[in-house]
């Protein structure tokens, strides 16, 4: 009998990471847990490290350090402790470990993303966002070494089964166009000028979808898809033009690949994010995931599609022009964003000044000239554009 595979999940107190490990708990005698991290949650950190023991636990919020060691005490775990970003490097290049689940949320999940590749790791990746920024990085460490990248993110992961092969870019030449579709969020339909007096609890509100704060107030600003466009272009390695939206508002159609023969494979399923997970943990083959058997005949057995307007979703359309612009585009989009969100979720800024900080960002940022895309340069450009945006969001748009 073969050994248990090794997994480290980064982030694994958040959705993605409560996710996941509900399907390792279905698979125990085939996943081993090496590690779990936590920023703030250390309660949650507790109960799972008594239940699926890992041989480590890193709390990054160094401010929960001294907390969670008292609580291992008490609940006398035997793991050993870690606390600060850094740990995360160096758990990811562990050569027990086969796995990386990338669930952190946000640009602070890219340098172990990355490390974990660099690494030639199997890497799950939820996280999008460090895709966005340095989707180039990512392509490298993939060129370069023996790592893989496995797509999460439910649209992706459906391209990724409906392109029906490791060998990803050999297959564009039959393809026409890739999908992503979009529920539109909790406001679809209604322009950005009449959401002026949205709560943070309406907006957290997805129809579909139950998931993280942050992405559940993309969700609701598109700005999740704009995300998923950009993070599709740099996995499939395919031009904009070649990436389409569709607002679908059931969420069982997640992604289609269109051929250029004519036909057109969709990727379906219920909106449960357990089943990405389970594909890319068993990929090739395939496990068992704790979802409901599918019916094609829920929501009283209709689909219904629409164009994804770009007036209507002015977040989809600053995507395409971000990955026009170049390397700092998509730096720049993703951290105005991280802050704003923030921001609205602390009720500090209106739901539409969202989307009008982050326009008002990418325009005074147009004459940066690209620097190299190391990770350094990312990383401060991300750090400097997130800057800028709270200062922006300061002097103009607070309640
Ligand atoms: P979440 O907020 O529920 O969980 C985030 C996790 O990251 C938690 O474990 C938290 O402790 C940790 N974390 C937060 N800030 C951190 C920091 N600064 N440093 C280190 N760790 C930190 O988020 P989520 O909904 O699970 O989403 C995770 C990622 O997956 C996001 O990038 C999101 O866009 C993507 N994603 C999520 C879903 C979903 O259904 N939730 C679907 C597709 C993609
Ligand atoms: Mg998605």
């Amino acid at each position: 009998m073969s050994l248990p595979s090794s997994l480290v999940i980064l982030g694994s107190t958040g959705s993605i990471g409560q996710q996941t490990l509900d399907v390792v708990r279905r698979h125990s005698n085939n996943y081993s847990i090496f590690a779990l991290t936590a920023h703030k949650n250390i309660s949650q950190l507790v109960k799972d490290c008594k239940e699926f023991k890992p041989r480590y636990a890193v709390v990054t919020d160094d401010s929960q350090f001294k907390p969670f060691l008292a609580l291992c005490k008490e609940h006398n775990l035997g793991v050993k402790v870690l606390s600060g970003m850094e740990p995360l490097l160096w758990l990811v290049a562990q050569k027990e470990v086969d796995y990386v689940m990338a669930a952190i949320v946000g640009g602070a999940g890219l340098p172990s993303a990355l490390a974990a590749l660099k690494h030639d790791k199997t890497v799950l990746l939820a996280n999008k966002e460090p895709l966005v920024m340095a989707g180039d990085l990512f392509t490298k460490a993939l060129a370069d070494g023996n790592g893989r990248l496995l797509p999460v993110d439910s649209e992706h992961n459906g391209l990724f089964q409906c392109l029906m092969s490791d060998d990803i870019t050999g297959r564009l030449d039959y393809v026409n166009k890739l999908w992503l579709t979009a529920s539109g969020g909790p406001f679809r339909g209604q322009a950005l000028s009449t959401l002026n007096d949205v709560t943070v609890e309406q907006a957290c509100k997805h129809p579909t979808w139950s998931m993280g704060q942050k992405v559940t107030i993309d969700s609701a600003t598109l700005m999740n898809k704009a995300l998923e466009v950009i993070e599709a272009y740099h996995l499939f390695q395919i031009e904009p033009a070649r990436i389409g939206v569709l607002i679908h508002p059931q969420s069982t159609v997640h992604a289609m690949v269109e051929y250029i023969d004519g036909s057109v494979l969709a990727h379906m399923g219920e909106p449960d994010m357990r089943v990405p997970i389970a594909h890319a943990l068993g990929y090739p083959k395939r496990l068992k995931s704790g979802v409901k058997p599918f019916s094609l005949l829920t929501n009283g057995g209709s689909l219904s599609f629409e164009p994804a307007c770009l007036e209507l979703y002015p977040s989809i359309a600053m995507a395409y022009k971000a990955l026009e612009s170049g390397l700092w585009a998509s730096i720049v989009f993703n951290a105005a964003n991280e802050v704003a969100v923030n921001a609205f979720l602390q009720k500090k800024i209106r739901f539409p000044s969202i989307l009008a900080v982050i326009e008002q960002v990418m325009h005074d940022f147009e004459a940066r000239i690209a620097k190299d895309a190391t990770l350094e340069c990312v990383i401060e450009l991300d750090n400097e554009a997130k800057l800028f945006t709270s200062c922006i969001l300061d002097k103009k748009y607070m309640m």
